[in-house]
């Protein structure tokens, strides 16, 4: 267990050390031009992809660049999943005439059959309005999941949090009750034109329907043409296909501790990305800032007593292969772990850490919180962590995920507007620096 070897340490060397990860960060503009190489060259890079094997070329290179003694891969195997060319949804009703929406399908979904499906079309809030439909209403229709996100979350997480089910587990769902194909609004707080792709999942469904994503904006436009014409039809065609699983790999980084070298604290972010997007936000951001890290450290001539490990873990969006092939691998070599801390909230700026960890030690973390405050940094939670350490939280293992300010993040999360435009340098460097401080206290303060 954790044991804290100089509790309260020395105020002074803490908040000098913490000025100088800050300044360090700020002074170097190398994380911003990381993250356009990566959002240039390897969009999109999906799981399987061309594009991830480049990302994982790149990010490698960027890892040695940024001063790591020692770069490896972790192979593990992916889905693949290709979206295909054809993403087409048209409306036809008697009032409206026909128009064309802008959809796409979600991530793991069946292809239609090459004509397309054409159905009447229900629309629908939740899954409690399935079984109040039922199969009678329901059956050979396509369902229209339109249930908008609920703005008066702060946390626009929870926002999202609270209907992802939908896009999950609505194909799943609905075809239990005999629907073609659903329609699903997207994730967003946003009004806008971009349908948000994310995972969904068939689980033990008796028959694999399609689904797909609305742009907020028809969502609307297709809810308003079924108030005028509640018999109107909609035409889908997709032909996204899954295709044999395919080795891939994490990116694995160290500087070697200098008293524990068997001892890790891990940073990370994943590699892949949605197909129909740069991936700047998620997780283009999370991987630079958390390559930064070995940057900030041998910049600011810091030597880690324990071993740094940064990671670039593969296949968050899909199945997490890789974030369990590390803890597998983890806890197959019994490697002690300080902490994980992970970047998957976006390049925003930061406002703090969500801790998965015990109250003993969250008393300790917190009376570290008085050295980040001046720079904004101030949301110190117990809660959760993240997708990719969240097998690590599982094992004991202390974790941590950075909490950026995210009023914008779901604007453009899995969707074609994820791209490195959005993301502001500060805010990046920021919350990197934010991560290498946190870092720094526990390599100060703690062993095992
Ligand atoms: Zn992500």
């Amino acid at each position: 267990l954790l044991a804290i070897i100089a509790l309260t340490g020395n105020s002074q060397k803490d908040s000098l050390t913490t000025r100088k990860i800050f300044n360090t960060a700020l002074l170097s503009n190398q994380i911003y031009e990381d993250l356009g190489v990566l959002c240039k060259e390897s969009p999109g890079r999906l799981c399987g992809s061309d594009n991830a094997a480049k990302a994982i070329n790149l990010l490698s290179g960027m890892l040695k660049d940024a001063g790591a003694d020692t770069v490896y891969l972790q192979e593990c195997m992916v889905r693949k999943w290709d979206r295909g060319k054809i993403e087409k949804c048209l409306v036809s009703s008697k009032s409206g005439g026909t128009f064309e929406t802008d959809i796409c399908a979600l991530g793991g979904s069946v292809s239609t059959p090459e004509k397309g499906i054409t159905a009447q079309v229900i629309e629908l809030k939740n899954f409690d309005d399935l079984a109040k439909a039922g199969k009678e209403k329901i059956n050979g229709k396509i369902v229209f999941f339109n249930q908008p996100l609920n703005p008066e979350h702060y946390y626009t997480f929870n926002a999202y949090g609270e209907f992802a089910k939908l896009r999950v587990y609505g194909a799943k769902e609905a075809s239990a009750y005999g629907a073609v194909a659903v329609i699903v609004r997207s994730m967003t707080l946003k009004t806008d034109n971009q349908p948000h792709t994310g995972i969904m999942r068939y689980k033990d469904a008796a028959v694999q329907i399609p689904g797909a994503a609305i742009s907020t904006v028809d969502a609307d436009r297709l809810s308003l043409s079924l108030k005028n014409d509640s018999a109107l039809t909609v035409s889908l065609t997709l032909d996204c296909k899954e295709l044999p699983e395919v080795p891939s790999y994490n990116v694995i980084a160290e500087i070697k501790g200098s008293e524990f070298p068997d001892e890790y604290i891990v940073a990370g972010g994943h590699t892949d990305a949605w197909d129909n997007g740069e991936g700047a936000h998620d997780d283009g951001a999370g991987c630079v800032q958390s390559i930064n890290i070995l940057r900030i450290f041998k910049q600011a001539e810091i030597k880690p007593r324990h071993t740094l490990r940064i990671i670039m873990f593969m296949d968050e969006e899909v199945d997490q292969r890789g974030a369990k092939k590390y803890a597998e691998s983890v806890s197959q070599k019994k490697e002690k772990h300080i902490l994980a801390l992970e970047s998957d909230r976006g390049g925003y700026t930061p406002h703090g850490f969500s801790m998965e960890i015990s109250k003993e030690l969250y008393e300790k973390v917190i009376q570290w919180k008085k050295h980040f405050l001046m720079y904004g940094v101030w949301f110190f939670e117990i809660g959760g962590s993240g997708v990719d350490v969240g097998p690590l939280a599982k094992l004991g293992i202390p974790c941590m995920g950075l909490v950026t300010d995210s009023q914008r993040y779901f604007d453009i999360q899995h969707a074609p507007s994820d791209t490195f435009d959005k993301v502001n340098k500060r805010e990046l460097q920021l919350g990197s620096a934010a991560m290498a401080t946190m870092i720094w206290f526990f390599d100060q303060y703690f062993a095992q």
